[in-house]
């Protein structure tokens, strides 16, 4: 039987750039130790106090359909968080509470985009962005950054790639690069947005690991609450990502049209989660400080590791839970790199090429293990690429 072209083009064809990831599972399936610096899993699980919430909640009898838009109580919490931390007045009206940041994610473009409309994303991206737009019926354009400009988008290509495009999706800070984007950045952005009459899609689920600078929401900027969707997850903050629990932020009107999708696709999020996430969020900085840390501290570590060599180079990141290493020294794709350090090291690692073509020669590693474990890991990385490279460690 056929399927639909939506579904059967959903990934683009070709590799969908997890080959190494699946590799290093078979390999530790098989009994074969493999350092595992592939993906964005803290090596910490949900809080035991979050999970008490959560027992609590569902022992209490929160278990049957909860309402669809989210709890009032968690939409309340998610709007006076990002009113507190971005300054523009937000209401629970403003708030789809969704299945985590990937379905807010598909919703926001389903919601912006037309069939056949085209949607414009930053690469490097989240290996899923292309992927979503397609199967909301849009069409990807990629906007190619590039490392000279420690990949951030420059104004003029903006302005260029969005002429004619339903939205932009933008994350900051990034992944795979950890990049936080600078004002000019996002004024660029929003100027883009606002010149070609576009929706502004803001994946910030990385919000709240910012090592350098700060985070700048451009919901924030002028002009700008109207024409942006932001995408929020408490996946990242509160090492909650197998709970499946998100936000959209947009304007009201927006928000109750988008509440009819879920309506006809998740039918919301179970109660007993949404009750978890808001006693989360009502932990207040502190709690989420406490998740952050350990990125902040093997950030450092990296930094460390990496002195006294040029063989390996770190992009410079400011925030997120990864490091974004060139390696275009060995004379080795990422792609050649990550299987062969998981072939000699069994070390695993992401290629840049996975998050498209502007990360070439990068890898991305995950700092997602305990800190002696990550710091030898690093090392052991940096001869194997000084070696490839002919250089002496
Ligand atoms: N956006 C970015 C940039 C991500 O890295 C991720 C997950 O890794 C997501 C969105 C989706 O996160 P979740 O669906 O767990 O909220």
């Amino acid at each position: 039987m056929k399927l639909s072209h939506r579904i059967t083009h959903i990934t683009g064809g070709g590799s969908d750039g997890w080959d190494v990831f699946y590799k290093a599972r078979r390999m530790i399936a098989d009994g074969v130790p493999v350092t595992e610096l592939t993906i964005g899993e803290h090596d910490i699980g949900t809080s035991h106090a979050i999970l008490e919430a959560m027992h609590a909640s569902a022992m209490g009898g929160h278990t049957g359909y909860a309402m669809v838009p989210g709890t009032h109580a968690l939409r309340k919490s998610v709007a006076a968080r990002i009113a507190a931390r971005t300054g523009v007045p937000t209401t629970a009206d403003n708030i789809l509470i969704t299945p985590g940041g990937q379905a807010a994610l598909f919703a926001a473009h389903t919601a912006v985009c037309n069939p056949g409309d085209t949607a414009a994303y930053i690469d490097p991206y989240y290996a899923t962005y292309p992927g979503t737009i397609r199967g909301a019926g849009g069409v990807p354009k990629a906007i190619v950054t590039s490392p000279d400009t420690a990949f951030q988008p420059t104004a003029e290509a903006l302005t260029q790639a969005t002429k004619g495009a339903a939205s932009l999706l933008v994350n900051t800070p990034n992944n795979p690069t950890g990049v936080v984007y600078s004002a000019q950045t996002l004024q660029a952005i929003a100027d883009a947005c606002k010149e070609n009459d576009l929706w502004l899609i803001s994946d910030e689920v990385y919000d709240t690991q910012v090592w350098e600078g700060a985070h700048i929401s451009p919901r924030s900027l002028p002009g700008m609450a109207e024409r942006t969707l932001v995408v929020g997850s408490m996946s990242k903050s509160h090492a909650m990502t197998g709970s499946r629990v998100g936000w959209i932020c947009g304007p009201a009107d927006a928000i109750a049209q988008i509440i009819n999708l879920s309506t006809h696709t998740t039918y919301g999020v179970a109660g007993y989660i949404q009750d978890a996430a808001d006693f989360a969020l009502n932990q207040g900085k502190a709690a989420e400080e406490e998740v952050s840390a350990p990125f902040r501290r093997r950030r450092a570590l990296s930094m460390q590791a990496l002195e006294g060599q040029n063989v390996v180079r770190a992009v410079p990141a400011q925030g997120a839970m990864y490091v974004m290493l060139d390696i275009r020294a060995t004379g080795m794709s990422g792609e050649e790199f990550a299987n062969a350090l998981l072939d000699a090291e069994h070390i695993a690692v992401m290629p840049g090429e996975s998050f498209g073509q502007a990360a070439a020669g990068h890898i991305r590693v995950a700092m997602t293990i305990a800190d002696d474990q990550y710091v030898d890991a690093l090392s052991r990385l940096i001869a194997f690429a000084s070696t490839r490279a002919g250089a002496t460690p």
